[in-house]
């Protein structure tokens, strides 16, 4: 079933599957059964909109919500009155009391932050809950194994915030080899017998995906919810999400010789026929996904779109609001009858887009611009 309300104001598109999303929950789930399967939803659900995602996920048992700023846990908290939702950075004297008003569980990063939730809770009357980072290697937030072990032996200050998740995150978790994996585990363990009887989180997704035995209580999958790559080259069994298109706005016939777009980067070197689309880089189109003349291709394949069944190199310059495709291999009759080219989708993966594009599927989902209309499709389970 779809809710297709799409009006066409838009030259690009982005259609989130929702049902996909709950599908590759539950699938998480099964790959950690013995921990409850929580959700990243920070970035605006990886740009698929949090509200929408995190309602889907409510709804289909998610219980456990991750975002990064307290803005982001106030509107998860509009569509997930029961839920915890965790905000994983940025407590301050000045906002504290909002995450109390809207029930939001700050991510306690350093003694300062346990300093101010502390005297929050006083101040109230009212004791609520809190997690504590730690930092096993990550090296990015978080208390340090020695401050934890300090805090693990203080029963006055542990009792004045009440952590109800103690939680570390992986730093090279894409690579599943990497000795850092091994290592970080052995440093959460240590750390959570020093907080016995207190939820422990560990994996996001490629924890989850990667490793045995990294689930604990709780993970915290954020990127294959999104059907991206969690591991360096696999989407492993995570169905797909997201799909971004653009509507064609022009056919034209060219001469070789003739260029393309700004910078007159791309030389023609046939007679060829170029199609002109509607998404540039104020859609989220990364503009170094742009076709040759660019520094980073040398490095990097390029960037394809797909139409008629076919996948056809983007060329030139990505602008703003538009980009170009050769199109030349695809017969004129079909292209006429078509609106729309893909970007990536069902068959380019947004993976390969980001790669073309020098960056990682994350960046790409995350930088779909609010000019990219959305269109949710609930697909039923199946
Ligand atoms: C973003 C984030 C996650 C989710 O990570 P993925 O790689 O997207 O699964 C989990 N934990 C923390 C602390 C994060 O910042």
């Amino acid at each position: 079933m779809s809710n297709n309300t799409s009006a066409f104001l838009s030259t690009a598109r982005l259609t989130v599957d929702l049902g996909a999303i709950a599908r590759n929950w539950k699938l998480l789930g099964s790959f950690a059964p013995n921990a409850a399967t929580g959700a990243a939803v920070k970035a605006n659900a990886y740009g698929m909109g949090l509200e929408q995602v995190t309602a889907t996920l409510a709804q289909a048992g998610c219980r456990h919500f991750f975002v990064a700023t307290p803005g982001e846990g106030i509107r998860a908290r509009k569509v997930a009155a029961n839920a915890e939702i965790f905000v994983l950075g940025g407590l301050t004297e000045r906002n504290a009391p909002h995450y109390q008003e809207a029930g939001l569980i700050p991510v306690l990063n350093d003694p300062g932050e346990m300093e101010i939730w502390a005297r929050r809770c006083r101040q109230t009357g009212n004791r609520k809950p809190c997690a504590l980072h730690f930092d096993t290697g990550m090296g990015r937030l978080g208390l340090d194994e020695s401050q934890a072990m300090e805090l693990a032996a203080e029963n006055a200050r542990l009792n004045s915030i009440s952590p109800v998740l103690i939680m570390s995150h992986l730093a090279c978790a894409d690579d599943p080899k990497h000795p850092m994996n091994a290592h970080q585990k052995q440093a959460f363990d240590r750390l959570c017998q020093g907080f016995p009887g207190i939820m422990a989180s560990l994996a996001n997704s490629a924890g989850i995906l990667g490793q045995e035995s990294f689930g604990y209580d709780l993970t915290r999958p954020g990127i294959a919810l999104y059907g991206a790559e969690a591991i360096d080259g696999t989407v492993g069994p995570m169905g797909t999400v997201a799909k971004f298109e653009a509507r064609i706005l022009q056919v034209r016939h060219a001469r070789k010789g003739e260029t393309v777009g700004y910078g007159a980067t791309h030389v023609l070197a046939r007679d060829s026929v170029i199609t002109t689309v509607g998404a540039g880089y104020g859609d989220g189109l990364p503009r170094s996904a742009s076709g040759d003349g660019v520094a980073l291709r040398a490095q990097f394949p390029g960037a394809v779109g797909h139409v008629c069944g076919r996948d056809v190199p983007l060329i030139g310059r990505v602008s703003m609001d538009s980009c170009m495709f050769d199109v030349t291999d695809i017969p004129l009759a079909q292209l006429e009858k078509t609106e729309w080219i893909e970007l990536f989708g069902d068959n380019i993966a947004v993976d390969d887009l980001a790669r073309a594009s020098g960056t990682i599927g994350y960046e790409v989902l995350t930088g779909m611009r609010d000019r990219c209309e959305r269109v949710y499709l609930e697909t039923m389970e199946g």
